[in-house]
């Protein structure tokens, strides 16, 4: 026999009670986010490598190392998205998107490829739900995308949920900023972890995020991007946090958060959860006002979130789901009244009701305790003696013309 062949590391099949559970995101997502006029998008699965090396940012892991990138059309790099706020953004460029009344609203959900380490909570294929608002650098956008993921996470039950919400400032304050980190950090090199030094040069904001123990304990006393910002960036933080705290969502200012991408300016924040293990992020988001700019754009404000679907629902734990209760369950006795009985459930269905044939070769005996199994309403038993239907509920059967079959159970006879 020839070697049974496996999905890919880091990737899944989505089954039974996990298609059921994801289908109810899903819907949890559309009527949040339709609510507030988000409207959905559906972007290619894979887009030209330097969306995502200008929008998400060269000095990134995303696109130095886990990007799935592939030549196509002779020497055209393509890349399986990574993410789905640059090619959102491409999208509202390509189709003028600029002309509508601005905020454009949006939302996705999708599958992203990122090659990275698997593990439980991380995979190489994982589904996202996002939400994008471009046009408009008013704080209660800001504050409407932290609400909405808020109200998403609680429609979907997960549990033990923490908000942490920071500021990055403009990129002017982040350059000088930088420059006062990294002198920091160099002076600071011995007690640092090796990577971190490796990295002063290229992105010195990670290291807040290191686990390093020498890593953290000099990054305690290290100088806060939050307290280097211009004035009016200051004031739109302010602001947003005013219009949460209208909304009554708790949140915890965090001095040290960064986000993994490098196109977020203003505001940054991050939901974790209790419920998780090392990767406790269930989704998060910022303000990218410069991101169209990098891509060939305007200049054009931006704010958003990304969720994981599998996050969510591994933090909210199993929810019970409920059977798609069966109207109907057709049996018969031998094989001279099989096709009348593949008639009678396929009408059954196109009349609207939820029927199914036996189909697994069993006996009338074993047909009939699976129908039991199935938790059916009623069960049609077609024989040699004529049809007969039983009332699962009241346990009554009795014999009727085949083609009332129906108009018993809609109750109409
Ligand atoms: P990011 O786009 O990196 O800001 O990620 C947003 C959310 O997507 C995270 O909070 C996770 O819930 C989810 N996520 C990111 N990367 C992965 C991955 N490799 N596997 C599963 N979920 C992921």
């Amino acid at each position: 026999m020839s070697r049974t062949i496996q999905a890919p590391r880091g990737t899944f099949d989505v089954l039974g009670e996990q298609a059921l559970a994801r289908e109810r995101l899903e819907a949890d997502a559309r009527r949040i986010l339709e609510r507030a006029g988000y409207s959905r998008i559906e972007t290619p699965t894979f887009e030209a490598t330097e969306l995502f090396a200008r929008g998400v940012g060269e000095s990134t892991d995303v696109v130095q190392k886990e990007m799935y990138t592939f030549a196509d059309d002779g020497d055209q790099s393509y890349t399986l998205r990574p993410e789905g706020t640059a090619p959102v953004c491409r999208a509202y460029l390509e189709h003028g998107m600029h002309k509508l009344p601005q905020p454009v609203k949006l939302w996705y959900l999708s599958s992203f490829f990122r090659r990275e380490r698997p593990q439980a909570g991380r995979y190489r294929q994982f589904w996202q739900v996002g939400a994008e608002a471009i046009g408009s650098d008013d704080p209660a956008v800001d504050a409407e995308i932290v609400l909405l993921l808020a109200e998403l996470l609680e429609a979907v039950g997960t549990k033990g949920v923490r908000l942490r919400i920071g500021s990055l400032g403009s990129p002017e304050a982040r350059v000088a900023y930088r420059e006062q980190l990294q002198g920091y950090l160099r002076a600071h090199e011995a007690e640092l972890s090796a990577e971190v030094v490796s990295r002063i040069d290229l992105n010195p904001l990670r290291a807040f995020d290191a686990d390093h123990p020498g890593t953290r304990r000099v990054m305690e006393r290290a100088p806060r991007l939050l307290d280097a910002l211009a004035p009016e960036d200051a004031e739109h933080f302010a602001e947003v946090l005013a219009f949460l705290d209208a909304a009554g969502l708790a949140h915890e200012v965090d001095t040290t958060l960064v986000r993994g991408l490098d196109y977020y300016t203003r505001t940054v924040f991050e939901f974790t959860s209790d419920a998780l293990g090392a990767q406790s992020g269930v989704g998060g988001g910022g303000r990218y006002d410069g991101l169209i700019e990098q891509i060939g754009g305007p200049h054009t404000p931006g704010m958003g979130f990304a969720a994981g679907v599998e996050r969510m629902l591994m933090a909210a734990g199993a929810q019970p789901t409920a059977p798609v209760p069966l109207d109907l369950y057709v049996a018969y006795a031998g094989a001279s009244h099989r096709a009348a009985a593949f008639r009678l459930a396929a009408d059954a269905r196109r009349a609207g009701h939820a029927a199914r044939l036996e189909l697994g070769g069993r006996s009338l005996k074993g047909q009939l305790k699976q129908a039991d199994r199935s938790g059916a309403r009623y069960v049609a038993i077609l024989g040699d003696e004529g049809t007969s239907l039983k009332d699962m509920e009241t346990g009554e059967q009795r014999t009727v013309e085949p083609d009332t079959v129906m108009h018993h159970i809609r109750g109409d006879l």
